[in-house]
């Protein structure tokens, strides 16, 4: 179902009116966990400020730690939709357990499956029932096969909404968290007619890798970025070092801008 064979056009996802996918770009920004109310409201002003089109915020966290912060959950649900409500950006979170599909169902407009449930066959299959669109990250080490083939696991149970988001690979490097895989974008675009987001935020795990790799994405042919922004990385309950300030995020769409009108 996502072969390009079959559907030589391109994807367009529509995530409550905003579209993704066919020239149009999905911006998500936001922090990786939701904290506070006053933190998600702060951050998602600023980033719909610089051009951001979906905001992000992690509510249940898959931690590698069990001693690690694990997100608010449902409260950093309830978080969110009161941030939508005040700034009018769509939401993005993860979902981990089909204990809460109903009320994702409900409340989430994209939702996302995180790199370590790209695998979980019995998630990606319930994901057919729901009626909204679906982010699907790249597995830690999955090949580009494996990665389709549970693209095609959310379709072919009903649901052809899905979006693929690379997120970087293990490799032997240990300098940068993962490594980010620019090659999916024209792959995946050859081989799916689905869109291709880029998170270079947890690619690179430092915030300062962000920018040139974002923007390198763009100019492969990306149909969008997830970022990270907090606006107090050094305090971020999670992933601040991969954090960019409200400040730098503005800069970079700037660019980005600039770079999508030559592609
Ligand atoms: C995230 O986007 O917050 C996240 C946990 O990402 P990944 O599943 O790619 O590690
Ligand atoms: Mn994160």
């Amino acid at each position: 179902l996502a072969n390009r064979a079959f559907h030589p056009e391109d994807s367009v996802i529509d995530v409550s009116g905003v579209k993704i996918g066919g020239g149009h770009m999905g911006l998500i920004a936001g922090p990786c966990s939701v904290e506070t109310f006053d933190q998600v409201l702060s951050i998602a002003k600023d980033a719909k400020a610089s051009g951001a089109n979906l905001l992000r915020g992690g509510a249940f966290k898959p931690r590698t730690s069990p001693y690690s912060f694990q997100g608010l959950g449902l409260k950093g649900l309830e978080i969110l939709c009161a941030v939508k409500e005040e700034v009018g950006l769509p939401i993005v979170t993860e979902l981990m357990s089909t204990e809460y599909l109903d009320i994702f169902n409900e409340k989430v407009d994209l939702i996302q499956i995180g790199a370590r449930n790209m695998q979980n066959f019995d998630l990606l299959k319930q994901l057919g029932q729901v009626e909204r669109p679906i982010l699907l990250k790249r597995g830690l080490n999955a090949t580009y096969e494996e990665w389709v083939m549970s693209a095609e696991y959310i379709m072919a149970s009903g649901n052809e909404n899905v979006i693929l988001c690379e997120r970087g690979i293990r490799t032997f490097e240990t300098f940068t968290r993962n490594t980010l895989d620019l090659q999916s974008i024209p792959v995946l675009r050859k081989k799916t007619h689905l869109p291709v987001v880029i998170d270079p935020s947890h690619a690179g795990g430092k915030w300062w890798l962000v920018e040139p790799m974002a923007k390198a994405a763009v100019a492969a042919g990306a149909d969008g970025l997830m970022i990270e922004v907090h606006n107090d990385p050094e305090n971020a309950l999670c992933d601040g070092a991969q954090s960019l300030k409200p400040a730098k995020y503005d800069n970079l769409l700037k660019q980005v801008k600039q770079i999508a009108q030559v592609v």
